[in-house]
């Protein structure tokens, strides 16, 4: 099938994700070298702010270094200090977890639902009912997790893969418990909720990253759109923009010649020379978005006439960027075994396949971390295998008219 699809592998194995650097990318990034503006001030730091806020509708964005470190002070701005718990998706990528661990905080796993693959609104109310309590009144009320008397501080919804999670759901379940909610939107930029969602334009549908107190972006290397390492805040509190935009900034006061630093801060903000690459990205957003949807609908075409697996849908009512597509196995017992065959098969013909992450309750670092039950996140990790996605795959891209900034 993934011959029919992606035909033979030429000049070498098909990689599961690469990014996608043109003429347009070069001459914005030569133009910034040629500046001498490469590093935290720049005028493409701004301009890749405002791009993102145009197809996210985000009233405030902040650009950072990483998706890990969007992240870190995303949950530090909602309020997550050491002590405490957030709950996390156990089927992530691993940065989900370390970002709450760099808070001083600790991951407390959640169980996916296993059409949406983000977390279970159902399962998560359901597990907040058996182990949380409400504790004081007023300013002073917090949930507690009973069990560790810890306070919980957030929750962070991930849309897995591109597509969006239960995320009303989810925030309402968040709300009935007073707990703010940090959406790890890494991998779905393009990703909208919403009937009337049409290509990236925000009308009537909403971006994923928008619904919680805050949301992240990631533009590694491997994501839709990339600025060589890179992430983003999101949020619509201007207050909590200015705060993240200054914890990423050394906290520094503004002032001509002094060196005025009013917290102990990091040094998180994105340089100038990887805004340039991540301006020249948005402006073919769409065409990588057409080109990764056109890919996934001649998976779905194959997986239609297939026995044994099909395409992970995005949920109704929702588009998604289709960042990465899923296959899923047909389940049975011996699922990670046979999937491990299709790994296995998939790379000795070139095509670099790689199965959902470990589940991050596996991981030594959190093996004693507060967890739900993870039936589903357990049996997903058994039967997803992720396929060659890259936007390339789906057509060669179009030539930008008339070049930008
Ligand atoms: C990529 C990713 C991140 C982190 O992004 P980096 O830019 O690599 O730090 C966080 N969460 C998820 C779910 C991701 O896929």
């Amino acid at each position: 099938m993934l011959r029919d699809v992606l035909g033979e592998p030429a000049g070498g194995p098909i990689a599961l994700h690469e990014p996608e650097i043109t003429a347009h990318e070069r001459a914005l990034v030569d133009r910034c070298l040629a500046s001498g503006w490469v590093s935290s001030v720049g005028e493409y730091i701004g301009e890749l702010e405002r791009r993102i806020a145009a197809v996210t509708g985000a009233g405030h964005v902040v650009a950072v270094g990483s998706g890990t470190a969007a992240l870190q002070l995303a949950l530090h701005a909602a309020g997550v200090r050491p002590g405490d718990e957030v709950l996390v998706p156990t089927l992530s990528f691993v940065a989900t977890a370390n970002a709450v661990a760099h808070c001083g905080a600790t991951p407390h796993f959640v169980d996916a639902d296993a059409d949406s693959l983000g977390v279970d609104p159902a399962a998560l109310r359901a597990h907040l009912a058996r182990v949380a309590r409400r504790d004081g009144a007023g300013r002073e009320a917090r949930t507690v997790h009973g069990a560790t008397g810890r306070r919980i501080a957030a929750l962070v919804p991930m849309h897995t893969f591109g597509h969006a999670s239960r995320i009303a759901e989810l925030c309402e379940a968040a709300a009935e418990w007073g707990i703010p909610v940090v959406e790890d939107a890494a991998e779905s930029l393009g990703t909208t909720v919403g009937t009337s969602a049409i290509g990236t334009s925000v009308g009537g549908a909403r971006h994923t990253g928008t619904f919680g107190l805050l949301g992240t972006l990631s533009f590694n290397g491997n994501k839709t759109v990339t600025t060589g390492g890179g992430g983003a805040v999101l949020t619509d509190d201007e207050s909590l923009a200015a705060r993240v935009r200054h914890l990423a900034t050394t906290a520094k006061r503004p002032h001509a010649w002094e060196y005025v630093h009013d917290a102990v801060a990091w040094n998180h903000r994105m340089p100038n020379l990887n805004a340039a690459l991540g301006v020249a990205q948005m402006d073919r957003l769409d065409d990588m978005l057409a080109r990764k949807r056109a890919l996934a609908a001649r998976y779905e075409a194959a997986a239609r006439g297939a026995e044994g697996w099909s395409v992970v849908a995005p949920l109704a009512g929702t588009t998604s960027n289709r960042w990465l597509v899923a296959a899923r196995l047909a389940g049975g017992d011996d699922a990670a075994a046979r999937r491990d065959e299709v790994l296995a098969a998939a790379h000795a013909a070139g095509y670099l396949c790689r199965p959902a992450w470990q589940p991050l309750h596996t991981l030594p670092m959190y093996a004693d971390a507060p967890r739900a039950t993870l039936p589903v996140a357990t049996a997903l990790h058994a039967t997803l295998v992720n396929v060659p996605s890259s936007a390339r795959l789906g057509g060669a891209p179009a030539p930008v008219r008339g070049g930008t900034t």
